[in-house]
């Protein structure tokens, strides 16, 4: 009881609240996911908005997430600063939290400048839609109670939060792939490509039905829940990327993953693929070379040019093939550990929604065909 109320204190500590006000507007950073630090009012209708990074050196993802509560109506003109780096994503919009529109906007001098027309009421404006903590536990709550998939808990974050994996069981096979998301809190079209990406490897089509009687699979949608909570840029609440940690595994995301992942290899489990899903400028597969020792040796390729057949011809699927060795990067700790495929899904930061959505649903089709036509022997090595 005592180690629950502390959690649930230090979960309450850990929620952004952060608001301003200035007569008949204000700001409020008060939910999971909101981003603000700082209010200044520059004029009667002219705000200037600050986001700060949670340390630095940072890659510079500036995140913003804020509710704007107006007692009347009236026109404001808001600009954000992000401590001298410039803006990544375009601003949205919203009147419920769910529905997201892009505004006109300017950049100039690194500040972000939109106007809103405010009516009576609360405005959702946002880096990008907002999928927090809350919709994940719900997402795989409902995952759960499919046939043969179970919700399991694999540790807290730094600040409590339970960090949570869907595990669908292959009778019999050795077999399992890895799908991982969120290490990078404000990259969501990464997620917005991860969620139907799953939702098709889950679903009661044939095909996925196929694919799970022989594949068993470890999903892990949300490695940074605190970062989530916060409306970080980046890191966990440590300062640490944790897309440098599987190397060190230093933080206790990292560590709750791989101790699952350990676990599902010491009862004699064995990975052969993996996605980690990001978002970037655009759109690209980042993969491990045909010629890095990985078994089967063009399995990527070869599906991602499956893809590249069947998907809209307006989508350029691009795989960026690459080793990195000690940096401490997922692809590379699983390529390394297991010899077979992993592979970066990065999905642009504009990239049409709808786009997202064709393309991880044929990916996650492509990829259930592919894997159901290789082999067992052909992805492990003679002698491994
Ligand atoms: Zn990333």
């Amino acid at each position: 009881m005592i180690k629950k109320i502390s959690t649930l204190l230090l979960l309450f500590l850990a929620t952004p609240v952060f608001a301003c006000e200035f007569g008949s507007v204000s700001f409020s950073a008060d939910f999971d996911g909101a981003k603000l630090d700082r209010c200044e009012q520059l004029s009667p209708s002219h705000y200037l908005l600050h986001s700060n990074p949670e340390n630095r050196p940072i890659n510079p993802s500036p995140w913003y997430s804020f509710k704007v509560v107006s007692k009347n109506k009236q026109d404001v003109v808001i600009s954000i600063v992000f401590d001298s780096s410039r803006p990544r994503y375009l601003p949205k919009i919203s009147h419920d939290g769910e529905r997201w529109q892009n505004i006109d906007f300017e950049v100039q001098d690194k500040k972000l400048t939109f106007s809103l027309p405010l009516s009576p009421g609360s405005l959702w404006v946002s880096a990008q839609e907002i999928i927090d903590n809350q919709d994940y536990a719900e997402w795989t709550e409902r995952l759960a109670k499919s046939d043969g998939i179970q919700k399991i808990a694999i540790g807290r974050s730094t600040q409590g939060r339970e960090m949570t994996a869907l595990i669908s069981r292959a009778n019999g096979s050795k077999e399992w792939m890895l799908l991982l998301g969120r290490q990078h809190p404000p990259e969501v079209t990464g997620a917005l490509a991860m969620l139907p990406f799953v939702d098709a490897v889950l679903s009661d089509s044939p095909l996925a039905k196929s694919f799970r009687k022989r594949f068993n699979l470890l999903i892990i949608p949300n490695m940074n829940p605190d970062g989530v909570a916060n409306g970080h840029w980046r890191h966990n609440t440590q300062g640490i990327d944790l897309n440098r940690d599987w190397i060190n595994f230093s933080q206790v995301e990292t560590q709750n993953a791989k101790k699952q992942i350990d676990r599902i290899v010491e009862a004699d489990g064995r990975f052969v693929f993996a996605v980690d899903f990001h978002s970037t400028q655009e759109d690209v597969f980042y993969t491990m070379p045909t010629d890095y020792g990985l078994s089967p040796a063009t399995f990527v390729d070869d599906w991602l040019a499956e893809l590249n057949k069947t998907a809209a011809s307006s989508f350029k699927v691009r795989p960026k093939p690459g080793s990195s060795p000690g940096r401490g990067i997922f692809k590379q700790y699983f390529a390394d550990t297991f010899k077979t495929h992993a592979i970066t899904y990065e999905m642009g930061d504009n990239t049409e929604r709808a786009m997202i959505t064709h393309i991880a649903n044929q990916s996650a089709k492509t990829l259930m065909q592919h894997a159901l036509a290789t082999l067992p022997s052909q992805f492990y090595k003679k002698g491994s």
